[in-house]
């Protein structure tokens, strides 16, 4: 299970393991009192060279395994939120992708799964704009460009 909560990628990568992780008060499925540190993964993030270590809490009652990310950033996606933002408002105010290291694929990606999450979760009619429907799906607590299963 992720739990995402607001921290700073740079001085994670800066302080490794001392990083003052926040610790769940409880278990986020089962509501134990009490969760124990579960060791960390590596995960990577645009703009960082190598892993960044996310914390992990495991839950001893009913084991569900905790893992930490960045409320900068959607689960399983490597650029932020704001990064994935700025460029789809450039493609649809401007026309065109802006000048980025990411590869074009990745952001037709973006913009096609986009439309997909649209008709999807909002409506066949949205007539509104996509970036209105990004925010819109953002709100609604769901991930604007992951792919719809
Ligand atoms: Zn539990």
């Amino acid at each position: 299970m992720l739990w995402r909560v607001p921290v700073d990628l740079k001085q994670i990568l800066a302080q490794g393991r001392h990083y003052p992780w926040p610790r769940p008060d409880n278990c986020l499925r089962c509501h134990n009192w009490h969760v124990w540190g579960h060791g960390y993964v590596q995960r990577y993030f645009d703009g960082f060279t190598g892993v960044i270590l996310m914390k992990c809490y495991r839950c001893p009652s009913c084991g569900c395994v905790i893992t930490l990310r960045p409320d900068s950033h959607f689960p399983r996606i490597r650029s932020s939120v704001q990064t994935i933002r700025s460029h789809l408002h450039h493609r649809l105010t401007q026309g065109c992708w802006s000048s980025s290291v990411l590869l074009r694929s990745r952001l037709r990606h973006w913009l096609a799964n986009l439309r997909c999450q649209i008709q999807a979760h909002l409506t066949n009619y949205w007539r509104f704009g996509l970036l209105v429907g990004f925010e819109e799906l953002l709100r609604s607590d769901l991930i604007p460009v992951a792919r719809v299963n």
